[in-house]
């Protein structure tokens, strides 16, 4: 099977791409039954359809070329629910020659035009930090300047800043000096509260001659639309001049205190403004900040210097003052904004951590983005934001909005729960399963933002009882749909329906055949992150290991109690080493990262496509020589040689690793002799190779060039294999440096590869 093609199709890989057709034969398979959707994936062949969906009666699934439909009787039967539905009358026509575009059978994915009678372009609600020096808040603003140049013009925004105090900036220039709304730090606000402050409200004796449909002048003059919100295109002047004059927060600072920082109030404050005025719209709040909120509600850290921010090992030992009330507060601007449909992006430039751990549920939970950079000048987060904001051919932006994302399947099969950049939604289904995994308890959940890369985990559980088996070889059917909006204001809903099909038994050929090692490596990564970060006192390494061993036992070749017989079949064999690199990586690992760090790397690996959690989990390396084409090599520390330039790729960042002939010729710049041409090549050729990954990346990843045995090798040397080490060096000492040809060793205490297969076929294989 060609799991790559199905996605391209699709959007959609799956663990298993045959199921067994009993809920006992199904948990003889050991991994997860599940999908990653990647609900706005560019899909070239997709057609785009100018009209609304055919909905089915009985499931609220969506008609699609799996339906039987029944053309003298102008009805259709549902695939998912057996339903009989007539057909619209605008439908009566058809026949088999004569097909709407969504009962073609290739058009498994198709996206519909919906009506929509308020077209709005999405806001942009800025937030930016001015408690930091003056030329940092400098760089600050030139990336928001970059920012509104990088706007479709119709597109709205606004500017609330902070320091101590929280400023709301009114952008309509009708007065001569640009009016603001200070209010105080220290305090939440609600969105009623935000109302009354900035003056939103009108008097009773105005509500009294208000009327609904028409409107009135005073109402229009008072509302947020007309004065904090405004389009690209008629406030650009005012915004500019606002931020020119933008001053650093000169509030007192005493010697060994932290500036204060209400960055809490000031998100509420946004939050509060955005759901006056552009409720179900599709907005973001975009933080910009250099610090720590230090003040008010989400608190970081205390003011005074000697207080360290929290570590992992403060947060192990509950010790971390102020991490409970911060992250509750947080997690409830999370659902404020969610309700809303609006996302929290933080954009953070500090060397200080800024509290990315507290606030990562209110980020993952919106679908908002996270940027961190050391500052705001840096290549790095100017690249960031542009591929953030990039456009797609048509000229909208390609991030989406407003997104509502709904799973539909048979009734033999029920949903579990999704992990993804989502909040759950309250919804009714009979296909909600009790056993949850990730956001369950819904067939339903929101997604304020989301990118073409954004993909979903969804986890199902089959319940067919095994008395009662399905038919081996009879198809089932699963169907994703997406409701967003494009930056445009327009509405759009995708549909993909997935036909797999069943099989009598977990032992079934099939069953191998269509397992998605990669895709089931990330699904199983997803429910590690989520479950050490939601379950207190669970053992995850050890879940992760008794898991591998059941599903060696299960899926292995071997003899009982013979270790050395036991063998992977192809579609299984790369998946240990995942789960081996999945038990070293810093989503499980907490040693030597900060808190913000951890929640930076597990919000990317809840959100992105396959191949790119794949590519965090485990990097890849590719190997440039004189001696031909460069070629993938194995994620080794024996894969490091003098005379070659290694390119590893591990999504957050590209190393490029010159060995140390390649250095010294380097460095004795033979690449600008006439005769060394090819070598020139060699050298600039990784190097263009790294760029090339990181375009394509949001985040922009971080490049690192260094030579063997210098302090940046670290980087790569993390992330191979240390099958040599200063231990093993130990153990066979000369002889082992000869098989190896002189290559690095890494000091290291952790287990190799093979010494984990090792294990692996032993208590596979035991009886
Ligand atoms: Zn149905």
């Amino acid at each position: 099977m060609d799991f790559a093609a199905y996605e391209n199709r699709e959007g959609v890989r799956m663990s298993f791409n045959a199921w067994p057709c009993s809920r006992i034969e199904a948990t003889r398979i050991v991994l997860p039954t599940g999908a990653l959707v990647t609900p706005g994936k560019s899909i070239p062949e997709m057609p785009v359809l100018p009209y609304e969906p055919v909905v089915c009666e009985g499931c609220q699934g969506v008609l699609n070329p799996h339906c039987m439909v029944d053309y003298a009787r102008k009805s259709w039967r549902c695939c998912l629910c057996d339903c009989m539905n007539n057909l619209p009358r605008n439908y009566h026509e058809i026949n088999p020659q004569n097909l709407p575009a969504e009962l073609f059978p290739t058009y498994t994915t198709v996206e519909y035009t919906m009506t929509n009678k308020n077209v709005k372009a999405p806001c942009f609600m800025i937030v930016l930090d001015t408690a930091c020096p003056r030329e940092e808040l400098q760089d600050a603003k030139d990336s928001i300047g970059q920012l509104l140049a990088l706007l479709p013009e119709e597109c709205y925004v606004g500017l609330i800043t902070f320091g101590a105090t929280v400023t709301v900036h009114e952008l309509s220039g009708t007065s001569p000096l640009p009016r603001s709304y200070v209010l105080r730090g220290t305090k939440d606000v609600t969105q009623e509260k935000v109302k009354k402050l900035l003056g939103l409200e009108l008097t009773a004796q105005e509500y009294a001659t208000y009327d609904k449909n028409t409107g009135s002048q005073v109402a229009n003059e008072l509302s947020a639309k007309s004065r904090f919100l405004l389009p690209v295109s008629e406030c650009e002047f005012v915004l500019s001049n606002i931020l020119e004059d933008l001053q650093p927060d000169c509030f007192p600072r005493e010697k060994g205190q932290r500036p204060y920082r209400a960055t809490g109030a000031a998100i509420a404050v946004a939050s509060g403004v955005l759901a006056e005025a552009h409720s179900a719209q599709g907005a973001r709040v975009m933080v910009f900040t250099t610090g720590p909120c230090t003040v008010g509600p989400g608190t970081i850290v205390g003011r005074d210097a000697e207080e360290d921010l929290r570590s992992h090992r403060d947060l192990d030992k509950n010790s971390a003052k102020h991490f409970k009330d911060a992250t509750k507060f947080y997690n409830s601007m999370g659902i404020r904004l969610a309700t809303s449909s609006h996302a929290l992006d933080v954009f953070a430039c500090s060397l200080d951590q800024v509290g990315l751990a507290e606030m990562k549920l209110a980020v993952d939970q919106t679908g908002g983005q996270v940027i961190l950079a050391e500052q705001f000048g840096a290549e790095n987060f100017r690249k960031s934001l542009r591929k953030m904001f990039a456009r797609r051919e048509d000229g909208t932006l390609e991030m989406l909005f407003n997104g509502t994302f709904s799973a539909f399947c048979t009734p033999h099969v029920m949903v579990q729960g999704c992990i993804g950049p989502v909040s759950a939604l309250a919804v009714k289904s009979k296909s909600i399963s009790e056993n949850e995994v990730g956001l369950g308890q819904t067939t339903s959940w929101r997604m304020c933002a989301f990118t073409p890369s954004t993909s979903i985990a969804v986890y199902y559980e089959i319940v067919n009882q095994h008395s009662n088996p399905l038919p081996h070889g009879q198809p089932f059917y699963l169907q994703f749909c997406c409701r967003y909006k494009l930056s445009t204001g327009e509405i759009r809903l995708r549909c993909t329906t997935v036909a797999r099909r069943w099989v009598e038994s977990s032992a079934a050929p099939e069953i191998i055949g269509g397992f998605d090692q990669e895709a089931c490596a990330v699904l199983m990564a997803r429910v590690a992150t989520f479950r050490t970060e939601n379950e207190e006192a669970f053992d995850l390494l050890r879940w992760l290991d008794r898991t591998l061993i059941r599903a060696g036992t299960k899926f292995g070749e071997y003899r009982k109690d013979e270790p050395e017989t036991f063998r992977l079949p192809p579609n299984v064999a790369i998946y240990p080493q995942f789960m081996f690199n999945l038990r070293r990586s810093p989503f499980l690992q907490t040693a030597n990262n900060s808190p913000d760090e951890t929640a930076f790397y597990r919000l990317a690996l809840g959100r992105e496509s396959v191949l790119n959690c794949l590519l965090m989990i485990q990097p890849t390396l590719t190997m440039y020589s004189m001696n031909g084409p460069p070629q993938p090599t194995m994620l080794d520390v024996t894969s490091i040689t003098p005379d070659t330039i290694l390119l590893l790729d591990g999504y957050f960042f590209v190393v490029v690793h010159s060995g140390t002939t390649i250095a010294q010729w380097r460095k004795a710049n033979y690449q600008d002799l006439p005769d060394y041409a090819h070598f020139k090549q060699l050298l600039a050729q990784p190097v263009g190779d790294a760029h090339q990954l990181a375009e394509s990346r949001c985040p922009t990843p971080r490049l690192v060039e260094c030579d063997q045995g210098g302090s940046q090798a670290r980087f790569l040397l993390a992330k191979l294999n240390p099958s040599n080490t200063h231990q093993t060096q130990h153990q066979s000492g000369w002889e082992q440096q000869q098989n190896f040809g002189g290559g690095e060793i890494i000091f290291t205490d952790d287990i190799s590869l093979s010494v984990f297969m090792q294990h692996l076929a032993k208590l596979a294989v035991a009886s």
